[in-house]
């Protein structure tokens, strides 16, 4: 067979970098950067190549899996679907619909198949118990943005091809190319920025990778960013620094700002940060003095127990700087489809809510309609009205992603059912009763949902299937089924039928009389493809149905294999705006409300010595570690310590240290680093592979150890629920 060559895009991490895959023989030959992708511009990072070992991997589930007898057996679909069903149904009879519980893992969002049937399967369980990896480390973020700007996904992201400085705090985006922030190839476009005369800060515990190629780097205390963030925004109001620029016709809440950080001076946060006062106001005074300036924060100042505020405060700053909505600022990108602040009435809007209900057993506010992922054990756990007794879970490893993973475990094996739509049986699955297989991420089509909303620049591309659907569902297919089963029907239902029937009945009601064009448009498509035609010719740039012509259709875009260039990003407010206001609210009571906290957290002393966590370029959470190409090489796992530490603590590099505090106790290679702030050891987190009834076979040859065993699942933002995977107070000992 000779050889064909295919451009996907890589579903790895949140870059979405364009790939060039050649296949020879039903088998990937090679994985490289698509040069003429006009996002990625060529670029991958070594994940991307390991997509082939991921396809190829032995132990990648193909079939599904029963439980029986304590044992994983295969199982055909058929069969795996009659004993859902059987079971399902006869645990909602009995103890109702929050008696289910899902979750979901961020995997997911890389498919979109999966990302678009998921919300289909939550609706129909009608479960208040949703969680999701959001709860780990985004949720702040989204809050934040949610309550300023009117939705969850509304998040300005840094004009880094036009910005003359950037300020990143507890981000490592040389590491992870972005995260709520899609900008493959981060390294390049911070070398060109510093080239063109800009400057790259880093604030961060740690001097990370991207601290390394930074013109500046503060070490911060972990935990700290609230107070240095309300410190800057105080020095900018001390010294009539602050201006609104572009924006200032549509923001609300400046005097309650000034009123709320007031007390926030760089002397009284300086000490708890570990950062001069000086260097607080030096670093807000170039910030408000650069006309093209932009902040961008990430996972540390996200996982923390001021997450929220944290999140806000840094958009605070881009406001009060004039930096929000301007070319070389924070822009909001614009995307294809997908994209909630590209619908309904431009400018103003329902805004967002939370708290519409509360977790069952800590009394933790929904936001974005899920729980803390931190509440699933006690939920399972706790008997009562509600209790929840069975899971659904599709793409995610809690046991391992998530605070108290041995709690959760032992939560998991209590369950009276599980069921796991996943590509591996892993410390999660291994407690499903059912296991359905997903797709190697080659074998499916996509169009990305998410990550266009947060891009550096605007595009539309769309993957098709590199390599062959086996016989077997996709994986809308199966979240159709669980949905159609969890509705009392049976396990051999057309989900096909169920699909066209409900997409013909939700045309019928958005497009009214014009529904049949719409239809008749929309023929010999079916699930999420036909849903991308929708969206793709309704979207900011489509077509209408033929009534622009020169706008976008899935034609159009498949047809471009290398993806389609819409632009830098453009200045968006008014027009997206969707608070009831119609204005940036600054100054959203719940977030004021809650500064009286940090500003009691601030009298009180940081801990000694704190645990943070840490991204390496080849690896992602939990599931990469099974892949030859990147598991080879030098142990990740490692706990880093500064040489002060080292030397107070007799700690000796390469030796083992226990590691512990009132949550539980690790066991951790140590090495001995510069880079790490004194007082602060860091550990990534997704390792742990030596559990009992996994089928990783290569992971657990170098298991690592689990970080979120020393993780309190008790604690998280109040406002978010967010988790606090970050500035957790340790001790650290050899083992002799
Ligand atoms: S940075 Fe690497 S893993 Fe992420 S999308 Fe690009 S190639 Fe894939």
């Amino acid at each position: 067979m000779p050889q064909t060559t295919h451009y996907r895009i890589c579903p790895l991490c949140e870059a979405c970098c364009g790939l060039e895959i050649k296949v020879q023989d039903g088998a990937v030959t090679h994985i490289r950067g698509d040069a003429n992708d006009p996002f990625s511009q060529g670029y991958i990072c070594p994940k991307a190549v390991a997509l082939k070992d991921l396809h190829d991997d032995p132990d990648r589930l193909r079939t599904p899996l029963i439980k029986r007898n304590g044992r994983h057996e295969p199982a055909t679909w058929d069969e795996a679907f009659a004993e859902i069903a059987r079971r399902l149904q006869t645990l909602q009879a009995a103890h109702g619909r929050h008696a289910v519980a899902v979750a979901v893992g961020n995997p997911t969002v890389h498919k979109y198949g999966l990302m678009s049937y998921f919300p289909k399967l939550a609706r129909v369980l009608g479960t208040r118990n949703v969680f999701s990896a959001s709860s780990l480390d985004q949720v702040p973020k989204q809050l934040s943005c949610g309550l300023m700007f009117g939705h969850w996904m509304t998040v300005p992201v840094p004009d880094i091809s036009r910005t003359q400085l950037l300020v990143v705090i507890g981000a490592n985006p040389l590491a992870s190319n972005g995260s709520m922030w899609t900008v493959p190839d981060f390294k390049g476009k911070a070398k060109a920025l510093q080239a063109r005369g800009g400057r790259l800060v880093v604030v961060d515990p740690r001097r990370t990778e991207t601290a390394a190629v930074a013109d500046a780097h503060h070490a911060i205390r972990p935990g700290a960013d609230v107070f240095f963030l309300a410190a800057m925004v105080h020095t900018l109001f001390a010294n009539g620094w602050e201006r609104l620029g572009a924006v200032s016709e549509w923001v609300a809440g400046v005097e309650d700002v000034r009123r709320a950080v007031s007390a926030f001076t760089p002397e009284a946060v300086a000490v708890r940060c570990g950062i001069a006062a000086d260097t607080i106001v030096e670093l807000t005074r170039a910030l408000a003095h650069t006309e093209r300036a932009a902040v961008y924060a990430r996972i540390g100042t996200c996982t923390q127990t001021f997450g929220t505020l944290a999140s806000w405060l840094v958009d605070v700053l881009n406001v009060l700087t004039g930096h929000l909505d301007v070319p070389g600022g924070v822009m909001f990108p614009k995307a294809a489809a997908f994209a909630s602040n590209t619908l309904g009435t431009s400018g103003s809007g329902r805004g967002i809510a939370t708290g519409r209900h509360a977790s069952r057993v800590s009394g933790a506010p929904e936001v974005m309609g899920e729980q803390p992922i931190t509440c699933l054990a006690e939920e399972i756990e706790t008997a009562g009205q509600d209790q929840v007794r069975a899971l659904i879970t599709v793409a995610t490893n809690p046991v391992l992603s998530a605070p108290n993973g041995p709690r959760i475990s032992r939560a998991l094996a209590s369950l009276d059912f599980m069921v796991s739509v996943d590509i591996y049986l892993n410390e999660t699955t291994r407690h499903a009763d059912v296991i359905l297989p997903g797709l190697s991420p080659l074998q499916d089509d996509h169009f990305d949902m998410m990550f266009a909303q947060l891009s550096w620049r605007n595009h539309a591309r769309y993957s098709a299937p590199v390599l062959p659907l086996e016989d077997r569902p996709a994986e809308w297919q199966i979240l159709l089924k669980l949905a159609a089963i969890a509705q009392g029907q049976p396990a051999d239902v057309d989900v096909n039928a169920i699909d066209d029937a409900q997409f013909a009945k939700d045309v019928q009601r958005q497009f009214g009389p014009h529904a049949d064009t719409v239809l008749q448009a929309t023929q010999g498509l079916s699930g999420p493809q036909r849903l991308l035609e929708l969206v793709l010719r309704t979207g900011p740039y489509g077509d209408e149905f033929g009534r622009k012509p020169d706008g976008l259709t899935l034609a159009k875009v498949q047809a471009a294999s290398s993806g389609i260039d819409l632009g830098e990003l453009q200045p968006r407010v008014p027009e997206l705006l969707r608070t009831p206001s119609g204005k940036i609210e600054l100054a959203p009571p719940a977030l004021l409300a809650d500064l009286p906290r940090a500003w009691a957290d601030l009298q009180t002393p940081a801990p000694e010595l704190v645990v943070i966590g840490r991204r390496d370029v080849r690896s992602n959470n939990s599931w990469m570690h099974n892949l030859p190409l990147l598991a080879k090489g030098p142990m990740r796992c490692t706990a880093l310590v500064h040489p002060s530490d080292a030397a107070r603590l007799q700690l000796q590099a390469g030796k083992l240290a226990r590691i512990s505090n009132a949550s539980g106790q690790i066991e951790a290679q140590v090495e001995i680093s510069a880079d790490m702030m004194p007082g602060v050891v860091s550990l990534p987190h997704g390792w742990g592979h030596d559990l009992p009834g996994s089928q990783l076979t290569l992971a657990a040859q170098r298991p690592g150890v689990n970080l979120n065993v020393l993780l309190d699942d008790s604690q998280r933002d109040p406002l978010s629920g967010n988790a606090v995977l970050s500035g957790v107070a340790i001790q650290i000992q050899p083992i002799l």
